[in-house]
């Protein structure tokens, strides 16, 4: 957890481009985006799959999908967006601290 670069940014030890921060998530620029608005958002309490999800971790997921639609005109995502949580070595997960990332700003084209 220590060489963990989404700790780092959680922590303030390695920059970013914050969008929204509350006691139990952070949202920050992708830092190579693939739309015009591609923000992570990570849980501040590290895990590091989807399929690490127990009964808490569940509830967070809740509350940030809820958080995430509520925000969805302040994130500029007012006409629609995409979430995508990769997990494991087949779908390219390469950071190993849950995130979701947050796609939208453009039409998004549909792909595997
Ligand atoms: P994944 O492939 O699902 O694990 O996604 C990891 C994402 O983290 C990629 O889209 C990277 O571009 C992004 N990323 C890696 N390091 C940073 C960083 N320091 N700041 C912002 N985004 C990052």
């Amino acid at each position: 957890m220590n060489d963990c670069i989404f700790c780092k940014i959680i922590a303030g030890e390695i920059p970013s481009a914050k969008v929204y921060e509350d006691d139990e998530v952070l949202m920050f620029k992708d830092i190579a985006p693939i739309a015009k608005i591609h923000i992570l958002c990570v849980p501040k309490e590290h895990f590091a799959y989807l399929s690490e999800l127990n009964a808490a971790r569940a509830a967070w997921l809740g509350r940030t999908l809820k958080k995430i639609g509520k925000m969805k005109d302040e994130l500029g995502l007012g006409d629609g967006y995409r979430l995508v949580i990769n997990q494991g070595e087949n779908a390219g997960q390469s950071v190993h601290h849950l995130h979701i990332h947050i796609l939208g700003g453009e039409t998004l084209p549909w792909g595997k």
